[in-house]
């Protein structure tokens, strides 16, 4: 159970460390609005932001305008999820 716990803590802050990564390369200021599309500026869902089961659900797309943001980021959180 513990080793679970670690491992999802893993994968939510490595999450947040891309997310937080990506709004600074957008120059996007941090903290004022939730997770967005960066296309369609539609807001995400809490089951949108599921570290990698989203991005396979999801195959890696925006859930409202298709927009592709790839399956990178849920290779990063499962790498960061592992290494943890
Ligand atoms: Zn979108």
């Amino acid at each position: 159970m513990q080793t679970l716990l670690i491992i999802l803590f893993n994968a939510v802050l490595t999450s947040t460390i891309l997310c937080l990564a990506e709004r600074l390369n957008h120059n996007i200021p941090l903290g004022i609005k939730r997770s967005f599309c960066f296309r369609c500026q539609h807001q995400l869902s809490w089951y949108d932001l599921i570290p990698v089961i989203s991005a396979i659900l999801l195959h890696g797309h925006c859930r409202h305008c298709q927009f592709k943001f790839g399956m990178h980021y849920a290779h990063i959180e499962l790498l960061g999820a592992m290494i943890g």
